[in-house]
């Protein structure tokens, strides 16, 4: 694969007017959209809008004048389109984490009479979902099992096992489970699915219906370029709709909050997920964000607004990997799986020579050529990482060859190796 080639890619493909929705510093090849998505163009105006129009001239009837009540369902709704879920089914609220404690102690209040006792999840899942199951297990007296390999997971899934709660694209390397087998699965076993699609929405097709899921969330800040800290959101299946439990019972997620009764009643369906009055300023951030990802609906004609994102994604990987391998296959090996049915919207490199700091240190110096990709620490079983993420809205295969480049550049200059790029920050 050549430059040439690479340009050749850039010119036939379809998706690149969609860059121009985005603000992109000058000099910036930004392979980290799987943590903090890239600020829409639009968002500036329309967050500045609803400050000084909305709030500082509509005050308090915004709530009803600007449609600001509602603002959870509505994005809701364009997450749906995104998930495989129909309207009505999905509400923006609360973070990733917050979420996550409501579905998973929803599913564990629907198990709770039938005797089983274990939350089954994998080790390698994001820190802060094993957090949040272990402390809601501890209270709740469950356990929580974890397999170190979905190899593991049909011997796991025992009748012992309430829930199955699954990252559907790991976060560090990348490798996405088959939702629909592994939900079919889970449910032959008699235990119900939290799906976490942090990495998914926004990035690979994903359908929650035709997978016949129960629970799900995801973030708001990453693929859906909602800003930093954006609202997450959360989705029920319609069977469970009426039935699920909200350990943080707000006033928000009440049938009538306005009605000011002294007794919880929760509201049909999905609006319970609510908790309390939620982040206007937030919420008009992700929408901007959210309206980045369905601009591609318009070059997909029938098959979803995800499809043509997708097969760009996975040319933009396989690119990715083709030209590592072309050029520096003596120093990395390739840590997300090659087929694609099995791979997210990034690539994982580990260092070939296992080396303490170097996978930071590229890192480092790599951001300091201005390709911003990130590091994931490992430990004894599994290696550090060096983490690139492939956001076919606003990057082509142009970058992709200068992401290249600029690594060829960093190791055979062992610039890595200077004091600067060895100093560890806060966050990686
Ligand atoms: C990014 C991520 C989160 C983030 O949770 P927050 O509550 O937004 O901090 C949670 N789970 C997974 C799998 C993630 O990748």
């Amino acid at each position: 694969m050549t430059l040439d080639d690479c340009r050749a890619l850039d010119r036939q493909d379809p998706l690149a007017p969609l860059r121009d929705l985005f603000t992109l510093p000058e000099g910036v090849i930004y392979l980290d959209g799987n943590s903090l998505g890239v600020l829409p163009a639009a968002a500036p105006a329309r967050i500045a809008q609803v400050v000084t129009e909305e709030w500082g001239q509509g005050l308090i009837r915004s709530w009803n004048s600007a449609s600001w009540f509602d603002l959870p369902q509505r994005l809701g709704d364009k997450v749906a389109r995104l998930i495989g879920a129909a309207p009505g089914e999905v509400v923006c609220t609360d973070s990733t984490s917050i979420n996550l404690y409501k579905v998973l102690f929803a599913a564990l209040s629907q198990q709770r009479d039938s005797g089983r006792k274990q939350v089954l999840s994998e080790r390698s899942n994001f820190p802060t979902d094993l957090y949040i199951a272990e402390s809601l297990c501890r209270e709740r007296g469950f356990v929580l099992t974890l397999i170190d390999s979905v190899d593991e997971l049909r011997d796991a899934l025992t009748d012992d096992v309430a829930v199955l709660l699954l990252t559907h694209v790991n976060y560090r390397t990348g490798a996405m489970h088959d939702m629909k087998a592994v939900t079919a699965a889970a449910h032959a076993a008699g235990a119900l699915t939290v799906w976490d699609l942090a990495h998914s929405a926004g990035a690979v097709p994903v359908a929650l219906n035709e997978a016949d899921a129960d629970f799900a969330i995801g973030c708001g800040y990453k693929y859906l370029n909602g800003g930093p800290g954006a609202p997450a959101f959360v989705w029920v299946h319609t069977r469970h709709a009426g039935a699920f439990e909200q350990p943080l019972s707000g006033w928000w997620g009440h049938a009538a909050p306005f009605e000011f009764t002294p007794h919880y009643r929760p509201a049909p369906g999905v609006g319970r997920y609510l908790c309390g009055t939620q982040p206007i300023v937030a919420l008009a951030g992700l929408e901007c964000g959210l309206d980045t990802v369905l601009a591609a609906e318009a070059f997909n004609g029938d098959f979803g607004p995800m499809a043509a994102l997708r097969s760009k994604s996975l040319a933009l990987t396989d690119a990715f990997i083709a030209l590592v391998e072309q050029r520096c296959a003596d120093r990395f090996t390739l840590v997300t799986p090659r087929d694609h049915a099995q791979r997210g919207s990034q690539v994982c490199l580990a260092m070939r020579e296992p080396h303490p700091t170097a996978a930071y240190a590229i890192v480092q110096a790599l951001i300091a050529h201005g390709v911003i990709g990130d590091y994931r620490a490992g430990d004894a079983q599994t290696p550090h990482i060096l983490r690139f993420g492939f956001t076919p809205l606003y990057l082509g295969f142009e970058d992709v060859w200068n992401a290249v480049e600029h690594i060829v550049q960093v190791l055979d200059a062992n610039e890595w190796q200077r004091a600067e790029f060895n100093q560890k920050n806060a966050v990686t």
